[in-house]
C-alpha cells in the first residue's frame, strides 16, 4: 500500500481578503465552521493564522486560544498547526501563543524575499522559536522557501535545537521567492532524504501552482497543502467556493496516483504525533 497522504488545509492566512473571495475565514467563528467542512471533505492537518476583526494579520495569543478550542471540539483529531509567520507580529510576538501547545506550530529556519518585502527570520530568532517549541512539545513544521533552509533544519536536528523527525513544506511559487521548478523540486526531495532519511515532506504551491504542487507531491510520496491562504481559484475563471472544495479536488486526484487521503490516526502516526486524545 501506498503511503496515505496528509491533507493540509490552510484556512487563512494573512493576506487573503473577503474582497478577494468572500469564502476566506477571518473571524474565530468563521474559521471553526470553515475548517470543520475541510475537515468533513478530508483534510487532518489544518494551518492557521488569525486575523483582528479589520482583517488585518493578528498575533493575539486569545484568539489563537480560542481557535484552537474551537477546533479541537468540532474537529476531533485534526492536527492543529498554528503560524509563527512574520506579517502577525514582529519578533519573539510571533510565537506568543506557543504556550497554547498546538500540535505543530510552522518555523521558517531562514530568510527570504516575498512579493513585496523581506520574510525576515534572524538566526536568533529561529532559535528562539524552536527552543520555544522543544519546551511546549510542539512540533515544528520547517516552512522551506530555498535550499539552504532545508540544510539549516537538518543541522538543527542534529545538534537538538529541533526534536526529529523533520516534517519540512517545500513552498513554491512565492513572488521573488523560488518559482515552481520541476528539477528544483525533485532536487528538494532527493537532498531532504539523503539529509535526513526519516523525515517527511508536502508540497505547498501558491496561487494557481497550487494544483501543480499537490499533483507532484502525491507522485512522489510526500503530502498535499491546499487551501485559500495560498489560492483563492479553483480555476482561472472560478473563485474556490470553500476551503472545503479545494480539500475536495486533493482528495479526488489522491486515486490518479494510487494514493489515499490519511485519516486522523494515520497523520498523526506518519507524523510520529500523539494519537488522538
Ligand atoms: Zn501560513
Amino acid at each position: 500500500m501506498t503511503t496515505p497522504c496528509i491533507i493540509t488545509v490552510a484556512i487563512t492566512g494573512s493576506v487573503a481578503t473577503k474582497k478577494d473571495n468572500p469564502a476566506v475565514p477571518i473571524s474565530v467563528p468563521e474559521q471553526i465552521e470553515s475548517t470543520q467542512a475541510a475537515f468533513e471533505a478530508g483534510a487532518t492537518l489544518a494551518h492557521c493564522h488569525v486575523r483582528k476583526d479589520d482583517g488585518s494579520p493578528s498575533s493575539d495569543p486569545e484568539r489563537f486560544s480560542l481557535l484552537l478550542d474551537g477546533l479541537r471540539k468540532h474537529c476531533p483529531g485534526m492536527i492543529v498547526q498554528l503560524s509563527t509567520g512574520g506579517r502577525s507580529g514582529t519578533g519573539r510576538e510571533r510565537g506568543g501563543m506557543l504556550p497554547l501547545a498546538p500540535d505543530m506550530a510552522s518555523l521558517s529556519t531562514g530568510s527570504v524575499n516575498f512579493p513585496t518585502r523581506v520574510y525576515e527570520n534572524s538566526p536568533e530568532l529561529i532559535d528562539w522559536l524552536a527552543a520555544e517549541m522543544q519546551a511546549h512539545d510542539v512540533k515544528p513544521e520547517i516552512e522551506a522557501f530555498d535550499l539552504s533552509m532545508i540544510f539549516q533544519a537538518v543541522r538543527m536536528a542534529e545538534d537538538g535545537r529541533i526534536v526529529g523527525p523533520l516534517h519540512v513544506q517545500f513552498v513554491m511559487g512565492v513572488r521573488n521567492a523560488m518559482p515552481v521548478d520541476r528539477e528544483a523540486f525533485e532536487f528538494f526531495v532527493t537532498s531532504l532524504k539523503r539529509l535526513a532519511p526519516t523525515a517527511t515532506w508536502t508540497g505547498a504551491g501558491i496561487g494557481k501552482d497550487q494544483i501543480t504542487l499537490n499533483r507532484w507531491s502525491l507522485e512522489l510520496g510526500g503530502h498535499c497543502r491546499t487551501g485559500l491562504e495560498d489560492n483563492i481559484r479553483l480555476d482561472r475563471e472560478t473563485l474556490a467556493p470553500s476551503n472545503a472544495a479545494l480539500v475536495e479536488r486533493v482528495v479526488d486526484m489522491c486515486p490518479e496516483y494510487d494514493r489515499h487521503p490519511a485519516s486522523v490516526a494515520e497523520a498523526r502516526k506518519l507524523l510520529s504525533l500523539p494519537e488522538a486524545a
